[in-house]
């Protein structure tokens, strides 16, 4: 373990409510809101998630859940550098299907907070009985695509962007690795080896979203669709959903990524063993710095480099939205 990783930060700031739950009728909205960080991830705002879909799902008088984020972006991913950063702190395991991470050494740490926090509560939400939409604007970066990824559809507004850049770590992807099936075997090994951002428009020709809207139509939309499929019986939806799923696991999504887990934490524990830490020493500012030489690369040799319209990119913010 590096120093880095020894290092025991303090407590973090209280941010307040980092979730909001709104109900509209039979729709649950379940809102990211730490704006001021791109909405990056931390794990109170994971276990806050968990809990405002529990109680959606309990509530029988919802049908649909649309999941959102405050402000310009969806998200940026998790988070890796904010005050509010707490993957050292203790909270009540939900998934569960690891031990509590704090006071675990080296791999085994890693190990059991990325089993709970990452993968088991995405596979979680993935599970949900309850049809969920994805709301996408601006940034949605690595850990952010996992989080939309879960949810059985994606509406996205024009100005949305997507990119998984954490290769640059040296790390195969993010941990809900569904990339193959999100948008096949060859786009998913160029958005990996080039690290660059992808288009809305792109993403629908990829089939990854369901409809591109303009920013200011974005929730009008999202809302419309899911009134449509509230209008639909509970327990139908309950197994469609389950049907689409089961399948898409016999196309060999659980099984791919449970293996690619393995070599997600291979990537880790190779880093921390050679490097300055299990992120390849690739903090905000190195991922920043990278994104831009090779962009002014590209540049200089007329690549089209695809990153769309909006360089407020997520490696560019407060909180760089990797790992
Ligand atoms: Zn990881």
């Amino acid at each position: 373990m590096s120093a880095l990783e020894q290092a025991t930060p303090g407590p973090v700031p209280d941010e307040g409510e980092v979730v909001l739950y709104e109900k509209r009728g039979p729709i649950a909205v379940v809102t990211l809101n730490r704006p001021d960080y791109r909405n990056a991830q931390n794990s109170v705002m994971t276990y806050a998630l968990d809990a405002a879909f529990t109680r959606a799902v309990e509530d029988a008088e919802v049908k649909v859940i649309v999941l959102a984020g405050a402000g310009k972006h969806f998200s940026a991913g998790h988070d890796l550098g904010t005050p509010g950063r707490d993957h050292h702190i203790s909270y009540e395991n939900k998934a569960v299907t690891w031990w509590d991470h704090v006071g675990r050494p080296g791999g085994d740490q890693r190990f059991a907070r990325e089993s709970e926090v990452y993968l088991g509560m995405c596979r979680r939400w993935r599970e949900l009985p309850k049809p969920t939409i994805a709301m996408v604007q601006g940034a949605c970066i690595a850990g952010a695509l996992m989080l939309a990824w879960s949810c059985d559809m994606i509406v996205a507004s024009e100005d949305a962007f997507f990119s998984d850049p954490v290769v640059r770590m040296g790390i195969p992807g993010v941990e809900y690795f569904a990339h193959p099936w999100m948008i096949g075997p060859r786009r998913a090994k160029e958005i990996l080896f080039t690290g660059e951002q992808f288009s809305a428009a792109q993403a629908y020709d990829w089939g990854m979203v369901n409809r591109v809207v303009a920013r200011e139509e974005l929730e009008i939309e999202t809302f419309a669709l899911a009134g449509k499929i509230s209008q639909m019986p509970q327990f139908g939806l309950a197994l469609a959903k389950r049907a689409v799923n089961q399948c898409e696991d016999l196309m060999g999504m659980r099984s791919g990524m449970d293996s690619v887990f393995g070599l997600h934490h291979f990537a880790h524990a190779h880093n921390a063993e050679v490097d300055a830490d299990s992120l390849g020493g690739m903090n905000i500012k190195a991922m920043k710095a990278a994104a831009a030489t090779a962009e002014s690369r590209s540049a200089d040799t007329g690549a089209d480099t695809h990153t769309g319209a909006d360089t407020d990119t997520a490696a560019g913010t407060k909180t760089n939205g990797a790992k």
